[in-house]
């Protein structure tokens, strides 16, 4: 299948934008960038998963990602492959051979490319590489243009769509926070077989090649990711070829921006800017419109509320007020009762004192 005209036409369109603003795209220059030289990654070894699925579980629990309709244990959903969603950065599939008793299981999620397509394609950067490894998306600068989503080849940016306010670019993060605090990425801190190792990329492609080497029958001889799209920070080994695990095999070994430099020698620049200027001008304009009206609602609300609770509070003080002067009323009454009691008796007294000296 190799790169789709929609792929190229994002990066493109992202380094026309880099031409507009210098040093917005910088992976747009096309020259080849070799990655942080310290920067992290994962290697799956596929030979070790068994498809539990305690990765998903741990990933949505890390990114306050919703509960799925179906449980996490109920291992029904492997039936059916599973794209990734903006409520899963990290989906395992399973593949059956006929060949073969047990079936294998791939975990995916974003492989975090060391010149991402993503990250180029953006032209307000809010996708963008970080030393860690991990490519890392700031919300507060998307403008919703989706250009990410057409330019990543392993389609892995999902869109919450399902959001009229403030919709978001959704994908795994490398766990990039727990990462800088020292802490293992969700999904491999979870997983019970060590199909996940975290380290420096390079020691990873080491230990990748130490495993092939020792064990040559078990694995392709081939550590995927190594130079796959001019390489990622996420790293896999199989038992079978990657293509019969549905990852592709056809995407060759340059990154996606030394594409655009060829291909943008014969596009007039002008055109090419031009679009990207105006969808760039329209999506802000929408995404700010977008943001005042969330806003608004947000104000509007908060109004509600505070109205809402200084009338609570006005009823309970008044309520108060009340029962102080009801409990006043009820004793002015008793002490005026008792005075009237009082004096009564005092009345009656000479009278009955009177009674009792006629007798004797
Ligand atoms: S896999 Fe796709 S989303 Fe992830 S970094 Fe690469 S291009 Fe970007
Ligand atoms: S690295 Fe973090 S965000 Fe990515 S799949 Fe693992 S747990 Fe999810
Ligand atoms: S937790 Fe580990 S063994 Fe379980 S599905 Fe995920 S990667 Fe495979």
């Amino acid at each position: 299948m190799g790169i789709t005209r929609r792929q190229l036409f994002g990066w493109m369109a992202a380094a026309g934008a880099g031409a507009l603003a210098p040093g917005v795209a910088k992976a747009a220059a096309g020259k080849h960038f070799s990655g942080y030289p310290e920067s992290f990654g994962v290697l799956h070894d596929i030979t070790h998963c068994i498809g539990c699925r305690k990765c998903e579980a741990a990933c949505n629990e890390v990114n306050d990602l919703p509960d799925p309709d179906t449980p996490f244990d109920d291992l029904k959903v492997l039936q059916d492959k599973r794209p990734l969603s903006a409520t899963a950065y990290t989906v395992v599939n399973r593949y059956q051979f006929e060949s073969a008793s047990e079936p294998v299981y791939v975990k995916t999620q974003c492989n975090h490319c060391l010149e991402p397509a993503c990250a180029s394609a953006c032209f307000v950067k809010a996708l963008r590489k970080d030393e860690t490894g991990a490519v890392v998306y700031d919300a507060s600068l998307c403008v919703g243009c989706r250009y990410c989503m057409i330019a990543c080849p392993f389609q892995v940016p999902a869109y919450e769509y399902d959001k009229a306010f403030t919709p978001r670019v959704m994908k795994c993060t490398l766990c990039y926070s727990r990462i800088r605090e020292g802490k293992l990425p969700g999904c491999v801190a979870a997983c019970p077989k060590e199909a996940l190792t975290f380290g420096r990329r390079d020691d990873l492609i080491k230990e990748a090649q130490r495993r092939i080497n020792r064990n040559p029958g078990q694995y392709v001889d081939h550590i995927y990711g190594r130079f796959e799209m001019g390489g990622t920070s996420w790293l896999y080994l199989s038992p079978r070829s990657f293509s019969s695990l549905g990852m592709r095999e056809d995407l060759g070994v340059k990154a996606a921006p030394e594409y655009t430099s060829g291909a943008l020698a014969v596009v007039p620049m002008a055109v090419t800017a031009g679009v990207v200027l105006l969808t760039g001008i329209y999506a802000i304009a929408r995404r700010r419109e977008q943001i005042a009206e969330d806003e608004r609602q947000a104000a509007v609300a908060q109004t509600r509320a505070r109205a809402e609770e200084e009338m609570k509070q006005k009823l309970t003080e008044q309520k108060k007020a009340a029962d102080k002067e009801r409990e006043a009323i009820v004793n002015r009454e008793v002490e005026k009762a008792l005075k009237e009691a009082e004096q009564e008796r005092a009345a009656d007294k000479p009278a009955a004192d009177d009674d009792s000296g006629k007798e004797t």
